[in-house]
């Protein structure tokens, strides 16, 4: 019999991880707030000499420094633009009982800004990231995911600050009693290390033509989950509300 309320069909029984840069958003939001923000040079001149977290947080520093407030790094942040059909897959997955979560490495602040302004923040369980905060200086701080309260991961995929396979294979604990789907939606080469431990009846969505595509292509390692590649929101969204409609028929 066909349940009246499609709904209940599908809570609980799928997670969709969202990584942020050129996956949310089309461009990445570090690249963003330098450019914007007029840091390209001093961030060209010292990208060689420090960890990526360590870099922007330096240039979070230099804004501080030129007198630039955090109201200005959110207005520079609430310029981004994301696509309309990007928006309108995030509400229409949590409308439908998805539980939805961001895993990136871009940074707590700007992810948080950005979801607020176009109002999908609050359709997110949890943001999974590289911490920040404010301090009373009113200088934002931001620092490394692994190494702030978690332990180093050891992992030779991933960059020394987050191994975002170790924290998807804690989320596969928490649910291991569920027949959770997993669907990953990513484009770069640290989506690469959970999508190796995603399994048979999970999906990942690799960006067409970018890097984390190229390494499933190329990959040595048998890829279990079912891949859907996709270019750009429009066949993002028609993706996976296809693939959400199959779960919930299944
Ligand atoms: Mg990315
Ligand atoms: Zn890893």
């Amino acid at each position: 019999m066909a349940p009246a309320n499609p709904q209940s069909t599908v809570v609980g029984k799928m997670l969709i991880i969202w990584d942020f840069d050129r996956t949310i958003m089309d461009d990445d939001s570090d690249r963003w707030v330098v450019v914007e923000m007029g840091l390209t040079q001093l961030f060209n001149h010292l990208r060689q000499t420090l960890p990526w977290n360590s870099l922007m947080d330096r240039m979070m520093e230099e804004l501080h420094t030129q007198g630039k407030t955090i109201e200005d790094i959110i207005n520079c942040l609430n310029r981004v633009p994301l696509h309309p059909q990007i928006v309108s897959a995030i509400k229409s997955a949590h409308a439908l009982g998805c539980d939805l979560k961001v895993l990136s490495d871009a940074n707590q602040f700007f992810i948080e800004t950005i979801l607020k302004n176009h109002g999908v923040y609050d359709c997110f369980s949890e943001i999974i990231t590289n911490p920040t905060f404010v301090d009373k200086e009113g200088r934002l701080r931001i620092f490394p995911y692994h190494g702030s309260t978690v332990p180093p991961h050891g992992c030779n995929l991933c960059p020394p600050n987050l191994c975002k396979g170790l924290v998807l294979n804690k989320m596969q604990d928490s649910t291991s009693e569920s027949k959770q789907v997993i669907i990953y939606i990513g484009d770069g080469g640290g989506d690469f290390c959970p999508t190796l431990k995603l399994g048979e009846k999970d999906h990942v969505m690799p960006r067409k033509n970018f890097p984390l595509h190229n390494l499933i292509i190329k990959s040595s390692i048998p890829i279990k989950p079912k891949v859907r590649e996709w270019s750009d929101g429009e066949e993002l969204n028609k993706i996976l509300l296809h693939l959400i409609d199959d779960v919930m028929l299944h």
